[in-house]
C-alpha cells in the first residue's frame, strides 16, 4: 500500500528507515489533500512550502516525527483539519509538534527594543517545550525567507526584521551556524536592498580580481601542509555580505579596507593536528601580531571551536585562516551546540543551566555519533525556563514574571497604581478572576476602577515581591487612616463626657499634647487612640487641661456609634457575630482597634470583669445600610434536594448565603450550618421564620458561641 504513495524527492530522506519514509509519504499525501486549491504568494501550490521545510530538516538529519510534523505544520491553521485528526492519523507526538508550531505562529513580535527581543526569544523557547518545535519553526522561517520576494513590501520588511532580531539569534544560540548566516544574509537583503546589492556586487568583483592570487595562496597552503605530513583539506571561504557590512559599521571602515582580508579554512582530523597545522602555516607566512585566537582551548559561548589566525600572504595581502577538526566543523555548520542559554558573565550558571548544558551536549553526541533514535527522543523534551513566564501587555511589551504569577502580579508589574486599583483582568480577550495564573504567551489586560483598593485576600496568592510589598503598604496606610477616623470619634465621645467639645480645642493645645505624648502628628495621636494604644479619656483630659482622675476615666458617659462601615478599624467579633438590633459592647485592645461583641457573648464575660478599662459602650447607628453576617443552624431531614430548598428560601427572604457547612453523615437528620447576610435582627427573624415553614426543617437556631 505504501508503495502507491511516494515523496517528490525520496533521496533527500534516504537516511531514514523505509518504514519512516512510508509514513512520511502518507503525511505528504494528507497535507497535499488538506492544502488542495491553496497557493502561495508566488503562485506555487501550497504543498511546495511544507515539503521544502521537511527537506531543510532532512538536511539536518532530524527524526521521522519531526519531518511528518513539518509536512503538516500549517494544516491546523490554514485548513479545517483538527489536532485530534492529526493525532488519530499520525500519533500524538506528531500532533503535539504541529500544535507547538501553530502556537508560535500565533504570537507576533512588535517592539524594536533589544530587551524586548531578548524576552521574545525566551518566550518562544519557553513555549516550545520541545526543541524540535523550534527547529521546525526555524526551517519554516528559512523557507519563507528564501521565498520572501513574492510577498508585498510592507509585510516583507516586518518579517525580515523579525528574522534579524528573533530567529537568527535563536539559530546562533542553538549553534546552527550556516542557518544563522543564511537568515542574516536574507534578512539584510530585504531590510536594506540597495546596500545589499552594492556590497554583494563589490564582493563579487573583488573576488574576481583576486582569483589568481587566491588560487596561488590556497595551493601554497596545501603544499606546505602536505610537506609537513599533515592530512588536511583546504577551502576558500566566502565572506558573508552582512558580516562585511557589520564590520564596516562597527569599525568605521570602507569596503576596500574590510575586504582586504580573504578567508580560508583548514580542516584536519584531530586536535593535535590543528596545532601542527598552525605551526606549519606560521612558518609559511608571517602571522599578524595580536590576531591569533585559540577557541579550541576556550570555546565560544555557543560551543564554537577553532583556531583563528591572520597571515600576511603573497603581495602583502592579509589572509584569515581558521583551523579546526572535522567534528568541530560539523558542529559549527549545523550542530545543536552547547550553552544555548547563557546569561551575563557576572551570573553564575544555575543548576538548571548546567542541566540544560549537559542535556544539549548529550543531544549533540546522540545526533552526531549515530546513537539510538529512541534515546534522542527522550532527550528533546525539556522545560527551558521552569521559573519564568513571559506575558504580553496590551501594548505588545513582554513582561517576565515568576512561574505561578497571577493577574494581580501582572497588574503591579505594569504599574503600582494599576495594581492598587485593579478590579478584574482579561486574558487573551476573556474576563478571568484576578487570581488566575498566567501562562507563556498570554496577552493580559487589567481593568481598573478609580475607587478600588487592594484586597488583603490577594496576599494569599500573589507571587512577586513587588505586588506583596505594595499591597501590604497600602493596607497599612489604609488601616492607619481608618484608625485615625475611629480615634477621632472615640476622643470626641470622651471630651463630651467631660462636657467639652472637640471643636473648642485650639491648635496650641493640640501641639502641646502631640509633643508631650511623643507622637509625630495629630493624625498619629488619633490613630493611636483608634488602635487602642492610648486611652481616649486621658488624651481628652490633657486637651482640655483637666487634672487626671483615673476613676472618672474608666467610666466615660455616652457611647460610640457603630456604622459597620469603618473598615479595618472596627471589627465585628466572629464568636458572636453581632448584628444591628443586638445589644453590643466594644473592646479596645492594643494594636487591634475596636472589636464589637454582643453584650451577652459568652467569650467576653471574664475580660469584662477583670479588665473593665478595656471596654467601652457602643451602639448601632440606626441609619446603617450594609449587610451583616449571622450564623444559623438548621436541623433537617436528610433527603435529596433539601439543601436546594433551604438555599432558595434564604434567597427568597432577601438574604445571601456566605458559606455552608454540612455534617457528612447518613443519619435521618443532619445539621446544616449557614453564614447568611442580613440587615438586622428583624431581617434575620424573617429568614428563620421562612425556614421553619419548610416541612424538612425540624429545628432552626441562631448560632452565637
Ligand atoms: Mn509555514
Amino acid at each position: 500500500m505504501a508503495a502507491a504513495v511516494s515523496l517528490p524527492n525520496p533521496d533527500r530522506f534516504g537516511y531514514l528507515k523505509p518504514k519512516d519514509v512510508a509514513r512520511l509519504a502518507e503525511a505528504y499525501r494528507f497535507s497535499e489533500a488538506a492544502h488542495a486549491g491553496q497557493t502561495r504568494q508566488s503562485g506555487d501550490p501550497y504543498i511546495s512550502h511544507p515539503l521544502a521545510v521537511a527537506e531543510i530538516l532532512a538536511d539536518w538529519h532530524l527524526d521521522g516525527q519531526t519531518l511528518m510534523a513539518a509536512l503538516l505544520h500549517d494544516v491546523t491553521e490554514d485548513t479545517s483539519v483538527t489536532k485530534d485528526e492529526i493525532s488519530d492519523t499520525f500519533g500524538k507526538p506528531v500532533a503535539e509538534l504541529v500544535d507547538g508550531v501553530s502556537k508560535l505562529d500565533r504570537i507576533e513580535f512588535q517592539s524594536a527594543e533589544d530587551a524586548q527581543a531578548e524576552n521574545f526569544r525566551k518566550m518562544l523557547l519557553a513555549m516550545a517545550r520541545d526543541v524540535r518545535v523550534i527547529l521546525i519553526k526555524l526551517a519554516d522561517r528559512l523557507h519563507n525567507m528564501r521565498t520572501l520576494g513574492a510577498v508585498p513590501p510592507a509585510k516583507r520588511s516586518r518579517i525580515a526584521r523579525e528574522t534579524m532580531e528573533i530567529y537568527a539569534p535563536i539559530a546562533n544560540r542553538l549553534g546552527l551556524n550556516s542557518l544563522y548566516h543564511e537568515l542574516q544574509e536574507l534578512a539584510f537583503s530585504h531590510l536594506y536592498p540597495s546596500r545589499y546589492k552594492v556590497l554583494a556586487k563589490a564582493t563579487k568583483a573583488a573576488r574576481g580580481n583576486r582569483r589568481e592570487m587566491i588560487g596561488r595562496t590556497l595551493e601554497a597552503l596545501k603544499r606546505k601542509l602536505s610537506e609537513s605530513g599533515i592530512e588536511a583539506s583546504v577551502q576558500g571561504r566566502e565572506k558573508h555580505v552582512y558580516s562585511t557590512y557589520r564590520k564596516m559599521l562597527e569599525k568605521h571602515l570602507s569596503f576596500s579596507e574590510v575586504h582586504d582580508i580573504f578567508g580560508c579554512r583548514v580542516i584536519v582530523k584531530d586536535v593535535p593536528a590543528c596545532y601542527l597545522a598552525l605551526g606549519a602555516l606560521h612558518s609559511l607566512y608571517k602571522p599578524i601580531p595580536g590576531k591569533f585566537k585559540d577557541y579550541i582551548a576556550i570555546p565560544k559561548a555557543n560551543g564554537y571551536q577553532s583556531l583563528h589566525t591572520d597571515l600576511i600572504g603573497p603581495y602583502g595581502v592579509p589572509v584569515e585562516v581558521q583551523v579546526r577538526t572535522e567534528q568541530m566543523h560539523r558542529i559549527a555548520q549545523s550542530g545543536v551546540a552547547s550553552h544555548w542559554i547563557y546569561k551575563d558573565d557576572t551570573d553564575k550558571l544555575s543548576e538548571l543551566q548546567k542541566q540544560t548544558h549537559r542535556w544539549l551536549q548529550s543531544l549533540l553526541e546522540i545526533q552526531h555519533q549515530s546513537g539510538d533514535p529512541q534515546e534522542f527522543l527522550e532527550h528533546v523534551k525539556v522545560d527551558l525556563f521552569p521559573d519564568e513566564v513571559y506575558v504580553f501587555t496590551p501594548k505588545g511589551k513582554i513582561l517576565s514574571l515568576p512561574r505561578g504569577a497571577t493577574a494581580v502580579d501582572f497588574a503591579y508589574a505594569v504599574h503600582t497604581d494599576i495594581g492598587n486599583r485593579c478590579v478584574a483582568a482579561k486574558v487573551n480577550g476573556e474576563l478571568v478572576p484576578l487570581r488566575t495564573e498566567l501562562r507563556n504567551g498570554d496577552r493580559a489586560e487589567i481593568i481598573t476602577a478609580s475607587h478600588a483598593k487592594p484586597n488583603p485576600g490577594w496576599l494569599q496568592y500573589v507571587r512577586t515581591a513587588k505586588a506583596r510589598s505594595n499591597i501590604r503598604h497600602f493596607l497599612k496606610t489604609m488601616q492607619y487612616e481608618e484608625s485615625a477616623g475611629l480615634g477621632e470619634r472615640l476622643l470626641d465621645q470622651a471630651i463630651k463626657a467631660l462636657n467639652g467639645s472637640l471643636a473648642e480645642v485650639d491648635d496650641a493645645s493640640w501641639e502641646r499634647v502631640v509633643r508631650d505624648g511623643g507622637a509625630r502628628s495629630r493624625e498619629e495621636l488619633l490613630a493611636d487612640i483608634g488602635l487602642g494604644k492610648r486611652l481616649p479619656a486621658v488624651v481628652a483630659r490633657r486637651l482640655l487641661k483637666r487634672g487626671d482622675s483615673t476613676r472618672e476615666d474608666a467610666k466615660p458617659g455616652g457611647s460610640v456609634v457603630i456604622r459597620g462601615t469603618e473598615g479595618m478599624a472596627v471589627q465585628l467579633a466572629t464568636c458572636c457575630r453581632p448584628i444591628p438590633g443586638d445589644a453590643i459592647v466594644g473592646s479596645i485592645k492594643k494594636g487591634q482597634g475596636l472589636v464589637v461583641h454582643a453584650s451577652d457573648c459568652g467569650s467576653i464575660v471574664r475580660s469584662r470583669k477583670n479588665e473593665p478599662d478595656q471596654w467601652i459602650d457602643v451602639e448601632w447607628d440606626p441609619r446603617t445600610t450594609r449587610l451583616f453576617q449571622a450564623a444559623i443552624n438548621a436541623m433537617v431531614e436528610n433527603r435529596r434536594g433539601v439543601l436546594a430548598k433551604v438555599a432558595s428560601e434564604i434567597a427568597a427572604a432577601g438574604s445571601n448565603i456566605d458559606s455552608i457547612t454540612m455534617a457528612e453523615d447518613r443519619a435521618v437528620f443532619t445539621n446544616m450550618h449557614f453564614v447568611v447576610e442580613v440587615a438586622n435582627r428583624q431581617h434575620l427573624a424573617r429568614v428563620m421564620r421562612a425556614l421553619r415553614r419548610l416541612p424538612d426543617v425540624k429545628k432552626i437556631t441562631r448560632v452565637r458561641e
